[in-house]
């Protein structure tokens, strides 16, 4: 098969346009795993577009006016894990340290859970909990739109034959986020459910996103509405009872499935509980305040 190995954004692009229907390669930590596990046969006609090599898509700024994080698709967990982008966007590090090991962090990029768009990608509650946005790069032009409309269902997206996903731009938010997740252990494991809260205090807004409990992500908006009411901003606290009726809020927000890693029962449950703790984490008084 032919790999092309562009060099720069322009040359990706070009070689997508000749080539709509071209394989893209970023990290390769899904789709040599599809190949060697023949989840995806390939024939030997297909062409591969590998995009570790583009500096654009490597790239990140951090944006003070626009208050905003604009990721190049091709960031890695790694990345995101520690240091500036930790600082910036910390339920995504948090998100990020939870990704498989090391090895695979190293490689995997967030473009590439975008596009997998798996209900259990670790990075995607973040994103729809923080409104992402994903810009898609492609022979009409580039388009933008909110990564919870680009991901449309289990492993599809609306990304259209020729197009890259070129960046994520993730709002800053000012207050306390974070994102906790259940497996099966406690690393190295794929979300039985996994939930993200972002709290933005000039708003007085609470956004919870859960994952793996749905064919998408989903955003919990009754527990949402109810935290804004339940929560006293001025003491940044909230009490038990109302934590525990966001959690339920949460869980009917769910529609999980019965699969090899977990029943629905147990799913559901989960994201109650993940939802109550975070929400008792972003307002627990001094130590864990909303700001
Ligand atoms: C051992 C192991 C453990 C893992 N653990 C986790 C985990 O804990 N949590 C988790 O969320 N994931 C996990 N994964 C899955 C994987 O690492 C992530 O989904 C990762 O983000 C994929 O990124 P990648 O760059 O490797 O994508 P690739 O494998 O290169 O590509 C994945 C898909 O995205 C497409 N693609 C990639 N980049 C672009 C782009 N810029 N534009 C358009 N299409 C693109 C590819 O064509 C392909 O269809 C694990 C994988 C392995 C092998």
């Amino acid at each position: 098969m032919a790999v092309l190995t562009p060099g720069s954004l322009e040359d990706a692009l070009d070689a997508l346009a000749l080539h709509p229907d071209a394989l893209v390669l970023a990290g390769g930590t899904d789709l040599m795993v599809e190949v060697n596990e023949a989840h995806r046969r390939l024939t030997g006609e297909e062409t591969v577009v590998a995009v570790g090599r583009v500096p654009e898509l490597r790239t990140w700024i951090h944006d003070p006016l626009e208050q905003h994080v604009r990721l190049g698709a091709g960031v890695t967990y790694a990345e995101l894990e520690a240091g500036p982008l930790a600082a910036l966007l910390p339920a995504l590090a948090q998100a990020a340290r939870t990704v498989g090991s090391p090895q695979i962090r190293s490689a995997a990029t967030i473009g590439g859970n975008l596009a997998t768009c798996s209900p259990a990608g670790d990075g995607l509650p973040v994103l729809v909990a923080l409104e992402a946005d994903v810009e898609l790069m492609g022979p009409h032009g580039t388009r933008t739109m909110p990564a919870a409309e680009f991901m449309i269902g289990v492993k599809r997206t609306a990304r259209r034959p020729g197009e890259l996903i070129s960046a994520v731009t993730v709002p800053l938010l000012d207050g306390w986020q974070g994102y906790a997740k259940v497996g099966v252990r406690n690393a190295m494991v794929i979300a039985i459910a996994s939930s993200c809260l972002a709290v933005d205090v000039p708003t007085r807004s609470v956004r919870l996103a859960l994952g793996s409990v749905a064919p998408t992500i989903v955003r919990a908006s009754a527990a949402e509405a109810f935290a804004v009411d339940a929560v006293d901003w001025d003491a940044s606290a909230v009490a038990p009872d109302a934590a525990t009726r966001f959690g339920e809020l949460a869980a009917a927000a769910s529609s999980p499935i019965d699969d090899h890693r977990a029943t629905a029962a147990y799913r559901r449950r989960a994201v109650e509980v993940l939802a109550r703790r975070l929400l008792q984490w972003a307002f627990v008084g001094p130590v864990g305040r909303a700001r």
